[in-house]
């Protein structure tokens, strides 16, 4: 076969998969159009064997990037005992293990395995309504939760409910009823929303989809204030903020700030599906057997996975990594913004970082830029470019990012100079 014949077969591949796809998937995503067939480490590779520096992980997930050694090694060791799955009727090795390390870590004392973010949402709303009606035997009835304005907690029924973004709700509405959106970081909003019938203030210490915005310490503190006072739960979503990514364990622990209960997915099992419900014992109290459960969730090769993400984590020191490059990355990006009007503004905290552009149809451009100049990373919330590269990047990786970010941002601005030409070109290229 020559190799112009050989690239002919292997774009086909795309071709053929997104041919196939279109007459059998539900049409939910508007896929990248590029077919991934290999990741090491920091990069992925396509099936053309064009290599792409992730910037993305898998949205948040890809902590430890692709065929990390030790994660490959745990999964070797447990698929050859045979247990990929028991069923929670059973103990396996690692449940204890795992929830042991998430309670030192968060300050929490009980732990729920999940098998995604939604579910571990689900299971907090849930927990929020029976400790409510276990503590308020008389009065009022707790029952409402809120949440805020540019939130994202997941897709099922009480997750989607709790989400801003209408597009998301209302197609499939009725709702849980009794929620209500606080307009975001305000406090006057909140106390205004709050009364003693919310079971729970539901929050993103750093919103993700929502477009990379850090809830205020003084807004966190005043959720704990009017929670403890009236017996509801203050639940922190760290699924994509949480394990390490913004420097410390969890995002609530830059602002001092407990909460009752934490979401956890994303990055805890490396790539695997896997979430988690945490919580403090009072909490803990109101469960008893049968109340919820899973079939998948929390099964013996994901907790192996996530005990050996954790110990990555901490061996490596990544939480201190993950600052660090953070910083490089924030001065790369605000370099970015002081030499191109179209960025408006810099946000984020560790390796979660968002670049706000000044309109949608800039950061779609920007985005698809990026992935053409080899670096993966997504445009979330209409206008904002997010960033989410594994704890193994390295300050050699974000100039490498850098660098695709401001070339794809002078792309735009050349394209925008030149109106007439460029539309031309697009008119032509459809004739
Ligand atoms: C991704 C995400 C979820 C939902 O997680 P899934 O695993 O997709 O169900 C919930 N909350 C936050 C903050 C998220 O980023």
């Amino acid at each position: 076969m020559t190799a112009a014949a050989a690239t002919a077969v292997k774009k086909s591949a795309l071709a053929s998969v997104q041919a196939a796809e279109q007459h059998v998937l539900l049409p939910t995503y508007d896929r990248y159009k590029v077919l991934l067939r290999r990741g090491k480490g920091v990069w992925l590779y396509d099936a053309e064997g064009k290599k792409y520096l992730d910037f993305l992980s898998g949205i948040g997930v890809n902590a430890l990037g692709y065929a990390h050694p030790a994660v490959v090694k745990a999964i070797r060791k447990q698929t050859a005992t045979g247990l990929l799955h028991i069923s929670n009727l059973f103990f396996h090795d690692f449940q204890a293990e795992l929830a042991e390390k998430l309670a030192k870590i968060s300050g929490m004392e009980r732990a729920f395995f999940t098998n995604s973010g939604t579910e571990a949402v689900e299971g907090a709303l849930k927990l929020a309504r029976a400790y409510a009606k276990a503590k308020t035997k008389t009065g009022k009835p707790k029952w409402r939760v809120l949440a805020l304005e540019n939130s994202f907690h997941g897709r099922t029924m009480g997750a989607v409910a709790t989400t801003w973004t209408k597009k998301y709700r209302e197609p499939f509405g009725p709702l849980m009823p009794g929620v209500e959106f606080v307009k975001f970081d305000d406090v006057a909003d909140l106390e205004k929303k709050f009364d003693a019938s919310v079971c729970a203030i539901l929050l993103e210490p750093l919103q993700g989809e929502g477009g990379i915005h850090l809830v205020s310490p003084a807004f966190l503190k005043k959720a704990r204030a009017l929670t403890q006072k009236s017996g509801a739960l203050l639940i922190a979503d760290e699924i994509q903020c949480g394990m390490g990514r913004t420097g410390k364990w969890f995002a609530y622990q830059w602002s001092g700030v407990k909460p009752d209960v934490v979401t956890l997915a994303k990055p805890i099992a490396g790539g695997l599906p896997l979430g988690a419900i945490l919580c403090t014992q009072t909490v803990a109290d109101v469960i008893h057997p049968g109340m919820h459960g899973t079939t998948f969730g929390g099964g013996p090769l994901a907790c192996a996975v996530a005990v050996t993400v954790l110990d990555v984590i901490e061996k490596q020191h990544l939480l201190a990594h993950n600052a660090e490059l953070g910083a490089y990355m924030r001065g790369k990006l605000e370099a970015l913004a002081a030499r191109h009007a179209v960025v408006k503004e810099v946000r984020g905290k560790g390796l979660m970082m968002g670049v706000e552009l000044r309109d949608a149809e800039a950061a779609k451009f920007v985005a698809k830029a990026m992935l053409d100049n080899g670096v993966v990373a997504n445009r979330t919330h209409e206008v904002v470019i997010r960033l989410l590269p594994p704890f193994i990047v390295e300050k050699k990786h974000v100039d490498i990012m850098a660098k695709a970010f401001d070339k794809a941002l002078s792309q735009w601005e050349s394209q925008q100079q030149s109106p007439k030409k460029s539309a031309a070109k697009s008119r032509g290229g459809k004739g």
